[in-house]
């Protein structure tokens, strides 16, 4: 789980928890959820400092929730896996001065783990279009929820209905309209139609010859040279192209060649 989203859906949660400390946990959660209540803080900090608006971005944070989000691992384990509901407000806060967002992206990631640097060490010992074990995990879901309807590979077309067709990504159900995120920090090469069934279709290159491409998209938000964030909300699934219904259709590629995107999420 990306410390982005744990951040946007822990906002509307219980002001309570900003309030104190949860007095009777265990001393090493204790320690623990001050350690990551302290990321949020460094952060505002570190916004204020950015942005020059001192003691105001810090307060504009705590009245959104960013602040309150990160306290609420203080209050249990049974608290922090109940999933919210997606929050518009807290990522358009973050989202809407540049420099606010690659800050908290960092903060993010350097207080739990670098997934983008861990992304660039895979990708310089992999080899041709050869799936590394160590690449599991390492691309963060596209989607909110993810459920397969189709995997990679050989397949019966679901268009002909004829068998022997090679499906290069991986297929995710999403109704039309859905948030579709970055699955790595990178560079947008191509937002446009894609000629040959993509529909609406967003291609990010992570560096390293690792890329990524997003399709039958209904709308996107990003263009050619954009520099995108890990988990950022690039489009909205859809079913353009050759599609036989709303869902977000997945590749990655290695060098030029799709390879199974199971092996990466
Ligand atoms: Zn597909």
């Amino acid at each position: 789980m990306s410390t982005h989203k744990l951040h946007g859906r822990r906002r509307a949660a219980a002001p309570a928890a900003v309030a104190a400390p949860v007095p009777q946990a265990r001393p090493r959660d204790a320690v623990r959820a001050e350690r990551r209540g302290r990321g949020p803080v460094r952060q505002a900090a570190g916004l204020a400092g950015v942005t020059g608006a001192g003691q105001k971005a810090g307060m504009a944070l705590a009245a959104t929730g960013l602040v309150l989000a990160v306290a609420i691992p203080t209050t249990g384990a049974a608290v922090a896996e109940e999933p919210a509901k997606p929050a518009k407000a807290p990522l358009a806060l973050v989202s809407t001065p540049l420099s606010a967002k690659v800050e908290f992206s960092r903060t993010g990631f350097s207080t739990t783990a670098d997934p983008d640097g861990r992304l660039k060490q895979i990708m310089s010992t992999a080899s041709g279009s050869v799936t590394p074990a160590s690449a599991k995990g390492s691309l963060a879901a596209p989607l909110a929820h993810m459920t397969e309807t189709s995997p990679f590979g050989q397949r019966i077309s679901p268009i002909t209905g004829e068998l022997g067709e090679f499906h290069r990504g991986e297929d995710f159900a999403a109704g039309c309209g859905t948030d579709v995120h970055a699955a790595a920090s990178g560079k947008v090469t191509f937002a446009g139609w894609h000629p040959y069934g993509g529909g609406n279709r967003v291609v990010i290159d992570h560096g390293n010859g690792l890329e990524t491409t997003y399709n039958h998209l209904s709308s996107f938000s990003v263009h050619v040279g954009q520099e995108v964030s890990r988990g950022e909300l690039i489009a909205l699934s859809g079913t353009t192209g050759a599609s036989t219904g709303c869902h977000l259709h997945f590749e990655v590629m290695v060098n030029g060649d799709v390879v199974d995107p199971a092996g990466w999420l």
